[in-house]
């Protein structure tokens, strides 16, 4: 198990530092602390040095050079950073989206429409959440200056066809961004494959720290800074470098083909709790993309109960997953991105996501499936409106 105690299968809202990344980062918050702005003495070249290392290895990983990526806060940070500057420096200010983009998409979006800023497009998806190329190219318009599509959801696993919908976005010479949070550091991410012109990452879902991520930018695709201040970052991203953040990252990004290579073992324990769990709960349904999807993730709705109902009985038994993504799970309103593949309100409040990762094992699984049935019918037999 993932502890002594616990199963922890909720890697797509986060995962647990690497012990070789913590053990990376650590001279760099005790004795190596320079300002890596600060070229004239050791330390502050010491900070520079490994900045740039860092650089190169998530550079290596993506199949980017170093001087296209760019550290920031985290993928929240890189989304807002492209939608802000493109809508509010760019000529062209209509971005087109689509409905199952997580919330540093959507949010920044509504917030540059309601202030007059720009506009946007949501394209559909179908039942598994995949976008229809055809809807892209129907939807670029003479003023589209961004396309910004999800590589895979957070919330039900589905990888899109981002290759295929990047080059629609190139034949009409509109720039394309990805979010490709849950899969840079689970599948192979390559940004010339992809044929993307942004790509935004976050550290912490692949065994790095917390509060660090990176923004793709390819050569020659003009994107005017969005935190302004010091010349960091080759002028385009200010504030004082967190070099034990991309010093993590960038040992995460060195340790990443690992866990990668891990990925099939994760599919064949995923496909064992659903076995599981469907066999024993009547029903319950599979959210997403059965083939198009990352390996370590399983969305499930069960008729007749509350996804936060769920996750409570399951804590208590030693198993912790999450209802939808971790920024929602706190609401009780349903996922826009279940509601998005037309999953109907009523069903859409009983879903669970379990996320896994190169440290789930066997008995993490087999825990799942014992002790998921037993929650769901303990739930269903309290529940006034469930009629079996
Ligand atoms: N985008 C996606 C698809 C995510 O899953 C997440 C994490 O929840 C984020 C963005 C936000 O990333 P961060 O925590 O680095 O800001």
């Amino acid at each position: 198990m993932s502890d002594n105690e616990f199963v922890y299968a909720d890697n797509a809202a986060t995962t647990r530092p690497d012990p070789e990344v913590v053990k990376a980062m650590e001279p760099y918050c005790t004795a190596k602390y320079g300002n890596s702005a600060s070229q004239y003495y050791e330390m502050g070249r010491q900070a520079r040095m490994a900045l740039d290392e860092a650089r190169e290895k998530l550079a290596a990983l993506i199949g980017a050079k170093p001087e296209e990526v760019y550290f920031t806060a985290g993928a929240t940070e890189s989304d807002n950073w492209v939608l802000h500057s493109t809508v509010l420096t760019g000529k062209k200010k209509h971005v087109v989206t689509t409905a199952i983009e997580h919330h540093a998409v959507l949010e920044p979006l509504e917030f540059l429409k309601e202030n007059g800023y720009g506009d946007y497009t949501v394209l559909p998806v179908d039942s598994v959440g995949r976008v229809d190329p055809e809807e892209l190219g129907k939807a670029i318009r003479e003023d589209t200056g961004l396309v910004s599509i999800m590589h895979a959801n957070n919330e039900i696993g589905t990888i899109e066809p981002i290759r295929e919908l990047a080059a629609i976005a190139k034949e009409k010479k509109v720039a394309f961004h990805t979010d490709a949070c849950q899969t840079v550091g689970k599948i192979k991410v390559d940004v010339d494959e992809l044929a993307v012109d942004m790509l935004s990452l976050s550290a912490h879902k692949f065994h790095g720290p917390k509060g660090i991520g990176a923004l793709y930018l390819r050569r020659g695709t003009r994107l005017a800074p969005f935190i302004h201040g010091g010349g960091q970052e080759n002028n385009r991203r200010a504030g004082t470098s967190n070099v034990p953040g991309a010093v993590g990252m960038g040992k995460a990004a060195e340790l990443a083909p690992r866990y990668i290579e891990d990925g099939p073992r994760q599919r064949k324990l995923i496909e064992e709790i659903w076995k599981g769990v469907s066999s024993a709960i009547p029903k319950i349904r599979r959210n997403g993309d059965p083939e198009s999807r990352i390996p370590n993730l399983l969305s499930v709705c069960a008729e007749g109960a509350e996804g936060e109902a769920i996750l409570g009985y399951l804590n208590m038994s030693g198993i912790q997953v999450s209802s939808g993504s971790a920024c929602t799970s706190g609401s009780l309103e349903p996922s826009h991105v279940l509601l998005a593949c037309g999953v109907p309100v009523e069903i859409a409040h009983g879903s669970i996501r379990v996320s896994l990762s190169h440290e789930n094992t066997d008995a993490d699984a087999r825990k799942i499936v014992a002790e998921m049935p037993k929650v769901v019918a303990r739930l269903r037999e309290m529940s006034v409106t469930w009629k079996g």
